[in-house]
């Protein structure tokens, strides 16, 4: 490589601060120094990295290296309609090879259109794009039936960067691909290296993930008291501490089932491409982005916040990562019990 053209044309677009160029693709690395709005970039290619969903031109977890070796993340970078960076470390001809995205608009009136980590309402929520907002989508996924002012369906859009919105609100031109099948659980390959232990000592989870029932829920549930500490379940780093919620809810309420998202989350990191995710907590987890963990080190406390009726924790486990997507959740039940830490 390296006779790979870079990509120039696109600029910074952070009308209210300077963008940080980092070390790393996730916000907690170094900041090596600071590019005003209107800067002019010169992009070699793309990684992916932590999901940025607060930037004004797209929710990504795609960052972009620049030149001299710096990173930003694309969600503040505005570039023509259709450019296509390559990855990082993969051949020019591969990248042209991918199917192109279908060009779109979020049609849903007055009530932004909210992106999301799944095919349903109860998967997290990543940004509500009011009403006109471009889209760009790689293919469609079956999931929760919709019906949005351009149609009535059970297609999600699946979003260059990896989040889904109801295909019920999208005006669209053309007719985006079906998304390939997420590889099944069994083919994963589990790469957990340490120490495994419970995240809720003393609760069992009930067996829950990817019921015929309720085929878009990606972890298990542990049914606990409001309060109980909720334990890393191995060493790693957060990633991510969040409140996910439907707009016009608090995560430091208690929620509902006719809530959507995940309320009070912590993301971690783990050794071997593995992540775990815990939701519903009481308050905001007593960890931050960026800060390493230990197995069984307290990270939050037990609540019902967001998409919940009853206090519980809800445990996500992911293989492959980053980024934790829906078609890389595995079963938490016999990988925990594999890992010499059985919660159910
Ligand atoms: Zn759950």
């Amino acid at each position: 490589m390296g006779a790979q053209a870079a990509t120039t044309g696109a600029t910074v677009a952070s009308p209210k601060r300077p963008l940080n160029a980092r070390a790393g693709a996730a916000v907690w690395t170094t900041s090596l120094r600071t590019l005003p709005d209107g800067t002019a970039l010169s992009i070699d290619c793309q990684v992916t990295g932590q999901l940025i969903d607060q930037g004004p031109v797209r929710v990504t977890d795609k960052w972009d290296r620049l030149s001299d070796g710096s990173y930003v993340s694309d969600a503040w970078v505005r570039r023509a309609q259709g450019v296509q960076i390559p990855a990082c470390g993969q051949a020019t001809t591969q990248a042209a090879a991918t199917t192109p995205a279908t060009p779109g608009a979020v049609a849903s009136g007055a009530i932004p259109l909210k992106t999301r980590g799944g095919p349903a309402r109860s998967t997290i929520q990543y940004a509500s794009l009011p009403n006109g907002t471009p889209l760009s989508i790689d293919c469609q996924a079956r999931g929760e039936a919709i019906t949005g002012t351009m149609r009535t369906t059970d297609l999600w859009d699946r979003l260059a960067g990896g989040a889904y919105v109801s295909d019920a609100y999208v005006n669209r031109a053309g007719t985006p691909p079906l998304c390939a099948a997420p590889a099944p659980p069994a083919a994963a390959p589990d790469t957990a290296t340490g120490k495994w232990v419970s995240p809720l000592p003393g609760f069992s989870a009930r067996p829950g993930f990817r019921t015929p029932t309720n085929p878009n829920h990606a972890g298990v549930d542990i049914m606990s008291f409001v309060g109980t500490p909720i334990r890393a379940a191995s060493a790693g780093t957060v990633l991510e501490v969040v409140c996910n919620i439907e707009a016009g809810h608090s995560c430091d309420q208690t929620g509902s089932a006719s809530v959507g998202g995940c309320g009070w989350y912590v993301k971690i990191q783990h050794a071997g491409g593995i992540s775990t995710l815990y939701c519903h907590m009481v308050r905001r987890g007593t960890v931050q982005p960026g800060q390493h963990v230990e197995a069984g080190q307290v990270i939050g406390y037990v609540g019902s916040s967001g998409n919940s009726s009853a206090p519980h924790l809800h445990f996500e486990v992911h293989v492959n990562t980053p980024p934790t997507a829906p078609g890389n959740a595995i079963d938490p039940l016999p990988f925990m019990r594999a890992h010499g830490a059985p919660i159910g």
